[in-house]
């Protein structure tokens, strides 16, 4: 380990380390725009046109929505939350912070199912700069962003739902480039064995609760982009949504990612199965709402789930049944897709009612 001196010469760390170099290595694309490169801000969700401007000829950076600005090793702080010397320590590749953990070449698996609930330090590190890195990749990545956009997604919602995009190609080199444990990433399941990426070629949604990432899914690319369509990391699946549908009263259950995230552009208060199999945690999860719509596919997994859920909450559950479409992600792109649901929960009610 290298130690700092003890007076860091600042001017010195600027021009060692390029302020646009350091930006873009965090996943950030940058484009030329008169003096300046422009990017997506980290520190606020950047839609629409980015507001971070880096300025490579005053080695300075500066966003006009956040009005936060300064040099790379405030970026770096900011980003990583990291004192001035951990982050100038950060930039020399000094092993001072957090996670030093050089990447080992993988190990066997361990047989143990693994609770993905109770991560630590590292693996949370992992998974939150996974989604960070998957994030920042889908608002540059045509095709992926295409195929979210084409399924009638905002971009308001993809930030909201900090929806990301898995190359494959670059998790591996950004973890190392973090200083965070390869073996850690293995854990929580974003890197396989052999270092490959877990959700690869993928679109990738994660549950996210108090700010922290604990579980992410991936879908493919595409109507027929490979098998299986859904791919979620080991261990636990949560219900996706949890904590912005808690506060509600009403829960509607939907079955997919694509449903969720279209509910969620809507801002109602969804939540996803992924897939049709509750665990009974979730189940318990469910129990606490006063009126549940259960919005499932109009196949017959989606029906059989139905019926089980509704033998398990009782009256408060209530089917809805949606008009000539097999879920509400086709409702997406339906021009009054959203009021059609709206009446289809009303009509739901009201046949309960009767
Ligand atoms: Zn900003």
């Amino acid at each position: 380990m290298t130690t700092l001196p003890a007076r860091i010469d600042t001017d010195q760390v600027k021009h060692v380390h390029p302020v646009e170099e350091v930006v873009s290595r965090y996943g950030i694309e940058l484009r030329p725009v008169g003096r300046a490169l422009v990017g997506r801000c980290p520190f606020h969700p950047d839609g629409g046109r980015p507001n971070l401007y880096v300025y490579p000829g005053n080695r300075s950076w500066y966003c006009y929505r956040c009005a936060v600005g300064g040099d790379v090793i405030s970026f770096v702080m900011r980003l990583e939350r990291l004192g001035f010397r951990d982050a100038v320590a950060r930039l020399e590749g000094d092993s001072l912070v957090a996670c030093p953990t050089p990447p080992r070449p993988a190990r066997r698996p361990s047989a143990r199912p693994r609770r993905s609930f109770a991560w630590g330090a590292a693996e949370r590190a992992c998974l939150a700069v996974a989604v960070e890195l998957y994030h920042n990749r889908l608002l540059t990545d045509p095709a992926a962003l295409a195929y979210v956009e084409g399924r009638g997604l905002e971009r308001a919602t993809l930030e909201r739902c900090r929806v990301g995009y898995a190359s494959g190609e670059e998790l591996a080199a950004y973890l190392r480039w973090r200083r965070l444990p390869a073996q850690a990433a293995v854990r929580v399941g974003l890197l396989r064995h052999d270092g490959r990426e877990f959700l690869a070629g993928r679109v990738v949604v994660p549950e996210i609760r108090g700010g922290q990432p604990l579980w992410l899914v991936g879908r493919t690319v595409g109507p027929d982009g490979g098998d299986p369509k859904y791919l979620g990391l080991p261990g636990g699946k949560p219900l996706l949504g949890w904590e912005t549908a808690v506060g509600s009263p009403t829960a509607i259950v939907v079955e997919g990612v694509f449903d969720w995230l279209t509910l969620r552009g809507w801002g109602l208060p969804a939540l996803a199965l992924v897939g049709t199999h509750l665990r009974p945690e979730a189940q318990r999860g469910l129990a606490r709402f006063e009126r549940i719509y259960l919005v499932l596919d109009t196949d017959e997994p989606g029906r059989a789930a139905a019926a089980k859920l509704m033998r398990t909450l009782g009256s408060r559950a209530v089917p809805v049944l949606l008009p000539g479409v097999k879920d509400v992600a086709e409702l997406a792109t339906c021009p009054d897709g959203r009021s059609i649901f709206h009446r289809a929960v009303q009509q739901s009610e009201h046949a309960r009612a009767a």
